[in-house]
């Protein structure tokens, strides 16, 4: 059989995972999307050109590839409208070739507003979320009152039904609040028709592709330390962006998962509220800022820096059953006359190894560092792993022991052209397959 590959990020997101999925789809025959919302973001560059990508997968960027969105995936319809228009305008056309789940919910116009209210109600506490509806859609899906595309699509009385009853939750929720149901259901009525040539059987597309021996890439959104399950919670998103998420947010079984990606860079990035403990406040801080040009894909905010935390990736390759690592970013330490590598914390109660579940246990720790020697012949763009300067290969091979995990790609800029796939290691496999 194929080998179908999960491709996930390992840290706090933003690891690139845009530009690894989009460097591996000529390899696939799908990609598919298993969790999260419009608020995640993939940037890709293919020949200088710039697309931003929130909810089609980037594999979208290949003619021929299919791109599915799976039922785990929370779905604004006016913002894939938005995509799929500024795909066209670009020249890509997605008839054909994408796939909706018809079991995935529907962002509704207020779940935006719950999502600034429960912010604003969480104060101090807030979980820095993008303002998008996604966790309120998601609350309405486990609290079972949620629209989903089917029901979209399917019968108007019953959807009415649905959408008074859903309402009138939200202003339950809402102090003194009176929204009437029926413009929701107008505008619901509307997108149907826009969006019935796309939805389908996602589950039955997957398991007929993988029968015939056809690949299939699923690809993560945000990342493991967001999970809602195993991430620093409850400074996460509201799915589960681990390997499970693939199961569930798919309706594929575990043994069509042949081999996981974990995607991390070179160094540690966090958007938004919640632990990040190798971060970084000095001038090195807005170095790898600047350098690395850490500013949110959605939403432009600033990103928190710090070294490269190996406890963090360990516990990720752990949770996910990582195969190999794609290494982003190596091209931004360039220069820097030592790089640090965080193996341990330093706590109250004493050093730990393993990421610790509950956050107060972070409070004050502070991370153990391996230092290690800089390089001054740049990396960016290399292409080979024997040509990166030696103080980089032993930068990357001290992190593989640390993460206890090989690193298969390094990429060492954002085209697609700058990347190492390490021989003979289990990318090099999977790139051997067609
Ligand atoms: P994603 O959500 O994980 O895809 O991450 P983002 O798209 O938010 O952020 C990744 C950013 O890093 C994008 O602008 C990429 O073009 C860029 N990028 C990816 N790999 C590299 C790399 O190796 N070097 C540099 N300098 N930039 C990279």
């Amino acid at each position: 059989m194929a080998t179908n590959i999960a491709v996930l990020g390992a840290q706090w997101g933003d690891e690139g995972k845009g530009k690894i999925v989009d460097l591996l789809t000529p390899h696939f025959s799908a990609v598919a999307r298993y969790q999260g919302g419009h608020n995640a973001g993939h940037t890709v560059y293919v020949n200088g050109t710039k697309f931003v990508l929130h909810l089609i997968p980037s594999g979208i960027l290949h003619p021929g590839v299919t791109c599915i969105i799976g039922n785990g995936v929370v779905i604004d319809p006016q913002a894939l409208f938005k995509e799929v228009d500024e795909l066209a305008r670009m020249g890509v056309d997605v008839d054909g070739r994408l796939l909706v789940s018809e079991k995935a919910h529907v962002i509704l116009p207020y779940h935006r507003e719950l999502d600034v209210l429960s912010e604003a109600r969480r104060g101090e506490r807030k979980i820095g979320t993008t303002s998008r509806g996604i966790g309120p859609a998601y609350e309405d899906k486990i609290g079972r009152r949620g629209i989903r595309i089917c029901d979209v699509l399917g019968d108007r009385a019953a959807l009415a039904e649905d959408v008074r009853e859903n309402v009138h939750a939200r202003n339950q929720i809402i102090k003194d609040s009176t929204l009437d149901w029926k413009p929701v259901f107008d505008q619901l009525v509307v997108y149907a028709e826009r969006l019935r040539g796309w939805v389908g059987d996602v589950s039955l597309f997957l398991a007929t592709a993988i029968r015939q021996d056809r690949r299939v890439m699923f690809e993560g959104a945000q990342a493991t330390l967001l999970d809602i399950d195993h991430g620093t919670y409850p400074f996460v998103t509201s799915s589960n962006a681990s390997i499970g998420g693939v199961c569930t947010g798919l309706g594929v079984p575990p043994r069509a998962i042949g081999g996981v990606l974990g995607v991390a860079k070179a160094y540690t990035t966090r958007v938004g509220e919640g632990p990040l403990p190798t971060e970084l406040s000095d001038s090195l801080a807005d170095r790898l800022r600047e350098t690395g040009q850490e500013y949110g894909a959605s939403t432009g905010r600033p990103r928190r820096c710090g070294w490269y935390d190996a406890v963090v990736v360990r516990y990720s390759a752990r949770i996910n059953g990582i195969d190999a690592l794609a290494l982003t970013k190596l091209d931004v330490l360039d220069g820097l006359p030592e790089v640090k590598i965080c193996t341990g914390y330093r706590t109250a109660n004493g050093d730990i190894t393993e990421f610790p579940a509950d956050l107060r246990t972070l409070d004050g720790a502070q991370p153990i560092y391996d230092t290690l020697p800089g390089w001054d012949t740049p990396t960016k763009g290399v292409t080979r792993y024997d040509a990166l300067p030696r103080a980089a290969q032993r930068y990357i091979r001290r992190l593989e022991e640390a993460s206890g995990v090989e690193c298969g790609i390094v990429s060492t800029g954002s085209d697609r052209s700058e990347t190492i796939v390490k021989p003979s290691s289990a990318v090099e496999r999977w790139f051997a397959e067609r």
